[in-house]
């Protein structure tokens, strides 16, 4: 119940009065209990708009940094999704609440078991998971309606865009290692990509072949 309480403070003090307003994203993150995706010394801290440090230098995304990736996506419920950059499945249970079908992928093996098994227990069924280079995408699930990406890019990778559907929308921070902007990209009839630049934010990198170079 203490949980449910600090959620709902979360979703009304950090979301909706900073101007998130879809009930459907709202309502999800009243509903995923966020204190299940952090390692168990960050529990107290599951409720804070912050982001928390996950195992291999990765990190679980800032709450009101993903209702803005929600709320470009713009899902009704039935869309393909693919998402690149698992982490500790904390995104990829609120968007198999938000969307038909979720297509995940994660290169890390460690933090795929992990979200996979987690998201098992909990009762997702409409999840798919890979352990791989997102930067490649997934080409036996495309095209997809929609596509995250919750790392750092270079620049939009182009598998990505080309799995994208038309009148598709992929979200991701696109710019430099430290600092990116998170850029909504719509693809068009002719297969061109209309983009959009929205907020600024810092992600860990996307590390592959069409991303960032591994540093080892
Ligand atoms: N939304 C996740 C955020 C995870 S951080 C959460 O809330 O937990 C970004 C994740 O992207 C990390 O787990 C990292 O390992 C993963 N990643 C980085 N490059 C990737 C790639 N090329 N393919 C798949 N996953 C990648």
């Amino acid at each position: 119940m203490a949980n449910e309480d600090e959620r709902g403070r979360m979703v009304e003090g950090d979301l909706r009065d900073r101007g998130i307003s879809d009930e459907r994203v709202l309502r999800a993150f009243l509903k995923v209990d966020r204190a299940l995706f952090v390692p168990a010394y960050l529990f107290e801290q599951a409720y804070v708009d912050r982001a928390l440090q996950l195992s291999h230098g990765q990190t679980i995304s800032q709450p009101y940094m993903i209702a803005l990736m929600l709320e470009a996506l713009q899902l009704k419920g039935k869309e393909k999704l693919l998402e690149i950059g698992t982490g500790s499945g904390y995104l990829t249970a609120l968007l198999a609440e938000l969307a038909g079908e979720v297509w995940t992928v994660e290169r890390i093996e460690y933090l795929a078991t992990t979200a996979e098994d987690r998201l098992l227990n909990l009762g997702y069924s409409n999840i798919r998971y890979r352990l791989g280079d997102g930067s490649l995408g997934w080409t036996e699930g495309a095209p997809y309606d929609r596509i995250v990406i919750s790392a750092a890019c270079p620049k939009l990778p182009m598998a990505l865009a080309e799995q994208l559907a038309p009148g598709g929308r992929l979200v991701a921070p696109v710019g430099g290692p430290d600092l990116q902007r998170l850029i909504t990209a719509i693809k068009q009839p002719d297969g061109s990509l209309h983009e959009q630049t929205g907020v600024e934010c810092s992600f860990v990198r996307l590390i592959g072949q069409d991303g960032y170079k591994d540093q080892g």
